[in-house]
């Protein structure tokens, strides 16, 4: 039988209702034997998140203002789901001691740990699962960074003993005890770390949506769910800008091989994304898996005439870029020609300089400076193997009168990256939609019918 970690958002654990949802998922399959819960988060869009709370406790309390009137909303909302759930756990010893800590200068990574700690000693009560607090065995250095072979190593020790644990999510402990958050939306690691300590056949990562969407829906009218992506492909989008998994939530299940599947707890029934190894290659031409985008790029071109021939041209001017401090994200190259796509917040205010370094140090013949661009990638398995994937993007959006300022396919074959008028942004993912997956679903519904 495989063992499988849920991990429950902040909106999954909101209220009393949501706590049985949670409660009936669970129960529902034997296997779901390792749960993290993150802190209560919104009911409702102009709610408060009980860590954003706790957070503002602690700020309060450091400048010797009283912060009693925000830690009794924080009592009311664990005293009530406590209540509406009628069972039989008394948590004011608990909130009156996590009171008394903050006001007596407990750290902020403190008093924000405790959302996820109470939400955990709900569930364990709910469930009858055994309540294991991360700090046993999530390892963080003296200096805040985590360790992830202590971590697993502990991991594997601690969860060995219980067969049935709720264990909260979102922080670990330095050696000398004191607790040390993850970076917010942490729960996510916490649930992979587990995940990785049980060895897990599935960790799947209970939130309020049906799993990742092929396009940003406020771009693109119902944009159809993502069934299955790599872990690499999902590195490409959330690179470029889509809103899926803590990023660093990734490593110790993708090192495991442990599948991430994304599920909703207000919709269990829907399959969800499942993010996994290797899908195998495509089996229809131009099948892509999904379209993300960021704004706010500005693309420098250099043109010199026999730059190919000229020893370090490139190293000198990537050199220019690291003394100024900035980072780039591509270098598109031609014969005479190098390209590099720098983000705005990287550029910051050092254009001029820069553009001031490249004329002095490498005499180039021309200097463009293209601000205001957009890129998007378009990521599917194979693009680069297949023939007529990027005739097929070029003509879309050709037809839908974008000019493509930049095209990047570089050695990744999952990706295209093509850069466009920033104003061109939301016309050209349009474009790349329509043409890969609703012209695809139209013809399929054809041959259906
Ligand atoms: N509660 C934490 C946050 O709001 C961690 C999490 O929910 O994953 O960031």
């Amino acid at each position: 039988m495989g063992v499988k970690v849920a991990k429950f958002g902040g909106t999954s654990l909101a209220d009393a209702e949501q706590f049985l949802k949670v409660r009936s998922i669970v129960l529902s399959d034997e296997e779901r034997r390792y749960v993290v819960p993150s802190a209560p988060g919104r009911r409702q869009p102009d709610d408060q998140k009980i860590t954003d709370l706790l957070y503002l406790c602690h700020t309060l309390a450091e400048h010797s203002v009283s912060f009693d009137e925000i830690f009794a909303i924080i009592e009311e909302r664990y005293l009530g789901i406590v209540e509406a759930l009628e069972i039989d756990l008394d948590l004011k010893p608990e909130l009156e001691s996590i009171k008394a800590q903050i006001a007596s200068g407990a750290s902020a990574d403190y008093a924000a740990s405790r959302g996820e700690y109470l939400s955990g000693l709900i569930l364990a009560h709910l469930l009858r699962f055994d309540f294991v607090d991360p700090v046993e065995f999530i390892v963080f250095t003296h200096r805040g960074e985590f360790d992830s072979e202590a971590t697993q190593e502990k991991a594997v020790q601690v969860l060995s003993r219980h067969s049935r644990a709720v264990i909260p999510g979102f922080y670990g402990a330095r050696p000398d005890g004191s607790i040390k958050t993850f970076s917010r939306g942490g729960s996510d690691i916490t649930g992979a770390i587990v995940a990785r300590g049980v060895s897990a056949s599935l960790y799947e990562n209970w939130t309020d949506v049906s799993g990742f969407l092929m396009a940003d829906p406020r771009i693109v009218d119902n944009p159809l769910p993502i069934e299955q992506i790599t872990y690499r492909e999902l590195r490409e989008l959330s690179y470029m800008g889509a809103n899926v998994l803590h990023e660093d939530a990734i490593f110790p299940v993708r090192k495991a091989g442990i599948p991430i599947n994304i599920k909703n707890t207000n919709a269990p029934q829907d399959k969800g994304t499942l993010i996994v190894k290797d899908v195998g290659p495509p089996t229809q031409m131009g099948t892509i898996t999904g379209i993300a985008g960021r704004k706010d790029f500005t693309v420098i071109a250099v043109e010199k005439a026999l730059m190919n021939a000229e020893l370090g041209f490139g190293r000198r001017l990537l050199s220019i870029l690291e003394d100024n401090g900035i980072s780039f994200e591509h270098m598109p190259t031609g014969i005479d020609t190098i390209s590099v796509v720098i983000s705005d917040a990287q550029l910051n205010g050092r254009l001029d300089r820069v553009l001031a370094s490249i004329r002095n140090k490498l005499s180039p013949d021309l200097i463009e400076v293209h601000p205001n661009m957009a890129l998007i990638a378009t990521v599917g398995r194979g693009m680069a193997r297949t023939p007529g994937v990027a005739a097929k993007l070029f003509a879309a959006l050709a037809d839908a009168g974008v000019n493509v300022r930049m095209i990047d396919q570089g050695s990744s074959e999952i990706n295209i990256i093509v850069g466009v008028e920033t104003e061109d942004f939301e016309v050209a993912v349009r474009a790349i939609y329509d043409a890969f997956v609703r012209a695809r679903s139209s013809a399929d519904a054809g041959l259906a019918g």
